[in-house]
């Protein structure tokens, strides 16, 4: 089948990759100059990655071992194993391995609209437009989704953060990650201070309302000084984004696979990117396929919900009863992209976090 892929982030790569490996004629059309360009992530993988068993070497910037969390009143390390990539090293590796099995790639190519069964794909560089009608297309184009808009199926009601980020140098334990909890630091989520080694950081946070003021208030009050600053728009998981419709679907962000409690959409998303290229390759049902990751993205919106009624009192509740060696044990052996056993036996060990479950009445 002639198959276009809109947007060659790791999720369109990873897409075409699969489906060009089975055979397929696959297009990827880009419309920055350079896969991976501008950055705007954070680049944390964690460990969950391992089960793609993707040789590292080419992105790898760092390893970490603990996730340390400040509430306005309590602190607490947590034995955790996280990666750090360069994300756009971490993007052209997908698309290389894609064009290694016959992918093409065509950078400063934009889908433009559709029409019809037809897509008008914008040339940037020569300034014309050219029509394609692919057997089928595929929008991992990001948060904002064209693809998703030109088909008619982006949901309106879809929650976007904005996240801030900046590089900075100083003094950082090169293994171990900050997160900074509180009404006062980071509404509704957290800053973080990620170190790529002993001496420069990524350091930022995001929030859906006044990030800048937020980013520039966590930057003085620890003294960063930026020596460059990204920042992106990240969605969270909407359980009303359809995922297909007619011989359109979408992946990763432009499906809002992204954990609502930590906004990290990498290893949500290639698990997505896995099942669709599997549904296409052997005529399977992708919304059904999907269920498995479904799952997790929704206990991650539910705990989201509780987070976001979440006072200063209540993170540091959090954080006292996480500070458990049973709970501890817990959270090391399971990863925040396995969120079921985590919170099932976290309740199990410890049934004071059902109070927090009052809060899930105020959203509902
Ligand atoms: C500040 C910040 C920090 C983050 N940190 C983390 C983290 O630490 N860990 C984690 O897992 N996630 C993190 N995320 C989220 C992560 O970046 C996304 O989940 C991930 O990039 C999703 O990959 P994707 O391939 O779906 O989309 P993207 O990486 O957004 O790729 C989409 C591609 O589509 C292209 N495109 C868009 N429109 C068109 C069009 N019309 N035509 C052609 N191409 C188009 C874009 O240029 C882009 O290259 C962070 C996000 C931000 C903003």
């Amino acid at each position: 089948m002639n198959i276009a892929i809109i947007g060659a982030g790791p999720i369109g790569g990873y897409t075409a990759y699969l489906l060009a490996k089975a055979g397929h004629a696959i297009s990827i059309y880009e419309n920055h100059s350079q896969v991976g360009c501008p950055i705007q992530c954070t680049g944390i993988l964690t460990a969950d990655f391992d089960e793609f068993n993707f040789p590292m070497d080419s992105y790898l910037v760092n390893t970490i071992d603990t996730i340390e969390v400040f509430t306005p009143k309590q602190t607490l390390a947590v034995k955790q194993k996280d990666y750090i990539v360069d994300r756009t090293r971490f993007d052209t590796f997908f698309v290389d391995i894609a064009m290694k099995e016959g992918a093409q790639l065509y950078l400063n190519h934009s889908l433009s609209r559709r029409e019809g069964k037809n897509i008008i794909i914008k040339d940037s560089l020569s300034k014309t437009e050219k029509i394609i009608t692919p057997d089928i297309i595929i929008g991992t184009d990001g948060p904002l989704s064209p693809t998703a808009k030109a088909y008619n199926f982006y949901h309106p009601q879809r929650i976007n953060f904005y996240g801030i980020q900046a590089t900075v140098e100083g003094t950082f334990e090169p293994h171990t990650i900050k997160t900074y909890f509180g009404k006062e630091v980071c509404p509704g989520l957290f800053a973080w201070v990620v170190p790529e080694s002993a001496t420069m950081a990524r350091v930022g946070l995001a929030t859906t309302k006044n990030t800048k003021h937020y980013f520039d208030q966590f930057m003085h009050d620890h003294h960063f000084v930026a020596k460059e600053i990204q920042a992106g728009t990240i969605p969270i998981y909407h359980p009303e984004q359809k995922l297909q419709q007619d011989n359109c679907y979408l992946a990763g962000d432009a499906a809002t696979y992204v954990k609502a409690t930590t906004l990290g959409g990498l290893v949500p998303g290639l698990q997505q990117a896995r099942i669709l290229a599997d549904c296409i390759i052997n005529g399977k049902k992708y919304e059904k396929e999907i269920k498995s990751v479904r799952q997790k993205m929704w206990l991650h919106l539910k705990v989201h919900h509780i987070f976001d009624e979440f006072n200063d009192d209540d993170w540091d509740r959090l954080v006292m009863y996480v500070n458990q060696p049973k709970i501890q044990k817990i959270f090391e052996q399971h990863t925040r992209d396995n969120p079921i056993p985590l919170v099932l036996k976290s309740l199990l060990k410890e049934p004071r976090f059902l109070r927090f479950g009052k809060y899930l009445f105020l959203n509902s």
